[in-house]
């Protein structure tokens, strides 16, 4: 019966095939044995089909047709595993003596890097980290920090606006506001983050970053603050000078800006310092009572300190970048070099 031809090949074919293996060269000879163009058997079976009575072609041809489909998916399967069989046999024939090829490795930013050297100061005296909205309301940006309408900071020439009167906050100080809002004394608080303002150049860049910090509590006074920062200043920078000067911001009093003795030429004057032996470094001051007052706190009852400073201009101090604007600039040849 012609069928069982057919069904006796199939049978062979695929013993003949899982002999093979994996191997490309078996699996290329049970190839040319069931299809190949010559004297392939399918040639033979597909050679039967001319001889048939009419009435038995039909059945025969269905079936010769299925058994060619999977005689051909067999033989792709089959010769799929065994070239990736060859190219695995050529990957363990690399020369193993060659020098190995170093995998680029990835590197932390500057920013990042300090941001995390001045959390980990103020984690260790018991500050817990704070974070905001970069878009903020009129209200957290200004007015309950105590700058009214017209006060310059305000200035168009600084602060981005949305035109449904939102901005861009101009600083890390408004979380200050939503903390104290929401929270009573005490509060002991660091507030790493975004700043943007419209300004560029050396030193300047319209996104920046700061870090603010926020402590209050009953019987908090200069002297707290002073102590803090110097501590947390001399783990920073180690072995510098420090001093305090009386300065102003709308949102403390008495205010204080804080100078380390330059780093590059500790004190005697170069370029970094404008020849002043002394590097400003941060503001600071007392909080403003009015301050307390707008967002809820007992100004009575509680004093408190606050201060902030840029993140991006420690990062130049302590690795001698020069152009602030090199920072953002997405050049990983910057980066590269904290690996
Ligand atoms: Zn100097």
């Amino acid at each position: 019966m012609t069928l069982e031809r057919l069904e006796e090949a199939r049978r062979a074919f695929l013993s003949d095939l899982e002999q093979a293996g994996g191997d490309a060269g078996a699996v290329e000879e049970v190839r040319i044995r069931y299809a190949g163009r010559r004297s392939g058997m399918l040639q033979e079976l597909t050679a039967v089909l001319k001889t048939l009575p009419n009435e038995e072609k039909r059945d025969y041809g269905r079936e010769l047709n299925d058994l060619k489909k999977l005689i051909e998916e067999k033989l792709k399967e089959a010769s799929g595993g065994a070239s990736a069989g060859t190219a695995g046999r050529r990957r363990a024939a690399i020369d193993v003596t060659l020098p190995g090829r170093r995998p680029r490795r990835g590197a932390q930013h500057p920013v990042h890097l300090v941001r995390r050297r001045i959390e980990a100061i103020f984690l260790s005296m018991g500050y817990s980290v704070e974070d905001g909205p970069e878009i903020e309301d009129d209200w957290h940006n200004f007015e309950a920090l105590n700058i009214p309408p017209d006060h310059p900071a305000r200035d168009d020439q600084d602060t981005f606006y949305f035109t449904d009167g939102h901005v861009l906050r101009t600083h890390t100080s408004p979380v200050q506001a939503r903390v104290m809002e929401r929270q009573q004394p005490p509060i002991r608080i660091i507030v790493p983050g975004r700043v943007y303002r419209r300004d560029s150049d050396l030193r300047h860049s319209p996104m920046f970053h700061q870090i603010e910090g926020l402590l209050v509590d009953e019987g908090i006074t200069f002297g707290h603050l002073k102590a803090t920062l110097e501590t947390f200043l001399h783990q920073l920078f180690v072995g510098v000078d420090i001093r305090f000067r009386p300065s102003y911001f709308p949102f403390t009093e008495p205010s204080a800006e804080v100078d380390i003795s330059c780093i590059f030429c500790n004190g005697s004057g170069c370029g970094v310092c404008s020849r002043s032996g002394w590097i400003e470094i941060l503001g600071s001051g007392m909080v403003d009572p009015r301050v307390f007052e707008r967002v809820g706190v007992d100004p009575e009852r509680y004093t408190g300190f606050a201060f902030g400073l840029g993140i991006d201009r420690v990062a130049m101090l302590l690795y001698g970048i020069p152009d602030l604007r090199l920072m953002f600039s997405g050049d990983q040849r910057l980066t590269r070099q904290f690996a």
